[in-house]
């Protein structure tokens, strides 16, 4: 496959993993998480098909497009592993959707930042909340969730938290 086609791949998953996601938090209240701002591709995405909901986003940086700068009040910049536990304090232990995305093209790094990632995160999500991941999220009580049909297994992540 070529890297062309695997980047189309992953995009379509990516988009097919969060419009499931949206579904299945329907009847769920609370925030959603964007963890991973990046040039704000998926938080756009995100806020098109939950315009209802607030969604708060993270990024050590805002680099994102002018138009998918999320308003001040919903951000928190700055090391992910420093924001999450700030955010609890302030958001609680309500978050209906969390969608990770922090690769930064080291997949070592990328993993080892994930499993550190995971104890915080499960800690702000609502029992019942589902995760979005780019990589698997080695969180305990948490059950694999089914991925959307042409997904193949390992290419996202989709858990629902306990
Ligand atoms: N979801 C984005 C999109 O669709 O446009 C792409 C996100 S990009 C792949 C990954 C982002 O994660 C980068 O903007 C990077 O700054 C951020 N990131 C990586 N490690 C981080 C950390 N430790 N704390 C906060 N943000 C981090």
């Amino acid at each position: 496959m070529s890297r062309l086609d695997s980047a189309i791949r992953r995009l379509q998953a990516q988009r097919a993993c969060l419009d499931m996601a949206a579904d299945l938090i329907r009847g769920l209240p609370g925030p959603v998480l964007e963890i991973g701002l990046g040039n704000g591709r998926t938080y756009d995405h995100l806020r098109s098909i939950l315009p209802d909901r607030v969604i708060y986003v993270f990024d050590r940086r805002i680099d994102a497009h002018p138009d998918c700068v999320p308003p001040e009040d919903r951000l928190f910049v700055g090391d992910i592993l420093e924001t999450l536990p700030e955010a609890l304090r302030r958001l609680g232990a309500r978050a209906a959707l969390a969608h990770v995305d922090i690769g930064d093209g080291d997949a070592v790094a990328t993993r080892a930042l994930v499993g550190r990632l995971a104890a915080p995160l499960a800690a702000i999500m609502a029992g019942g909340g589902t995760v979005v991941s780019d990589q698997p999220v080695p969180a305990g009580g948490w059950r694999v969730r089914e991925l959307p049909e042409g997904v193949r297994g390992g290419r996202y992540h989709m858990y629902l938290c306990g």
